[in-house]
């Protein structure tokens, strides 16, 4: 059977040394592989367990990077296992084929914003204008889609996220907090949405997905079956749903375990 793995990257199934999380003695730690360099410095990680396991993945089931990272960012991780044929960037509105952006595909998720949330520009002028630099480290807009801040999480009042969060809301806009960035991203902009497409082009008989934040819960719902791991904001928030399995694990070893669960349920299929 042919079974779609759509599959968040950053804090799922790869991990900056910030969030490893490993709390055993270090010299129990699992070997790292570095699967992400920036400016020339190691970025991000998973297990050398895990990267085993995504390489037997991609040749087992349609192994689909499913992310809110514009496609530079993407282009820069170096997964093991074979170069996928899909992925899924800027939370769904660019759709890689080959490495190609999908010229369709992208062009229908234009029409789609235009026609059902606030435009870029209003929500970039509220955010220049209400964000302190008290906290605030640098205000960015990926792809033309969405914007995120960076920010001193210590700094940053929680009541802020809240106040944005609702007015985002009302001007279909969803915003997520993750890690030391804020992102405002436009609610028909969704990773679940992409996945649909490449499940349609692939004739993938069943879905299957993993995410830790805000920006995966519709990617979890839409799939057949979803994990998320013991840390992020769906953790924080204890958030579930009806094929939604909750793992204990946190860090690097969720991403591990992700995986293993990923097999089972391929190799489940049949
Ligand atoms: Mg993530």
């Amino acid at each position: 059977m042919a079974v779609l793995v759509a599959s968040d990257l950053d804090r799922t199934l790869i991990y900056s040394a910030g969030a490893l999380a490993l709390t055993m003695p270090d010299a129990r730690a699992p070997r790292l592989l570095c699967v992400e360099v920036h400016e020339s410095r190691p970025l991000s990680y998973m297990t050398e367990t895990a990267a085993q396991l995504l390489a037997e993945l991609g040749d087992a089931a349609v192994f689909v990077p499913t992310t809110t990272r514009t496609r530079k960012q993407y282009e820069r991780i170096n997964l093991p296992g074979p170069a996928p044929r899909y992925a899924i960037c800027a939370n769904g509105g660019h759709l890689l084929v080959d490495g190609v952006s999908d010229v369709d595909w992208h062009g229908r998720v234009l029409a789609r914003l235009a026609d059902e949330c606030a435009p870029l520009d209003e929500v970039r002028a509220y955010l220049a204008e209400h964000a302190d630099p008290v906290w605030l480290r640098k205000q960015r807009v990926a792809e033309d889609l969405f914007a995120y801040l960076v920010v001193e999480r210590e700094l940053l009042p929680e009541e802020w996220v809240k106040s944005l969060a609702v007015w985002a809301e009302n001007r279909g806009w969803t915003v997520s907090l993750q890690g030391r960035k804020i992102y405002a991203v436009p609610k028909p902009l969704t990773k679940s949405a992409a996945m649909r497409e490449v499940a349609r082009r692939t004739g993938a008989e069943l879905t299957v997905a993993a995410g830790d934040s805000l920006l995966d819960a519709d990617l979890l719902l839409a799939a057949d079956c979803g994990w998320r791991p013991g840390h992020g904001e769906l953790a924080d928030a204890g958030w579930t749903g009806p094929a939604i399995t909750a793992l204990p694990e946190r860090g690097v070893l969720a991403g591990e375990r992700i995986l293993r669960e990923f097999l089972k349920a391929v190799r489940t299929a049949g």
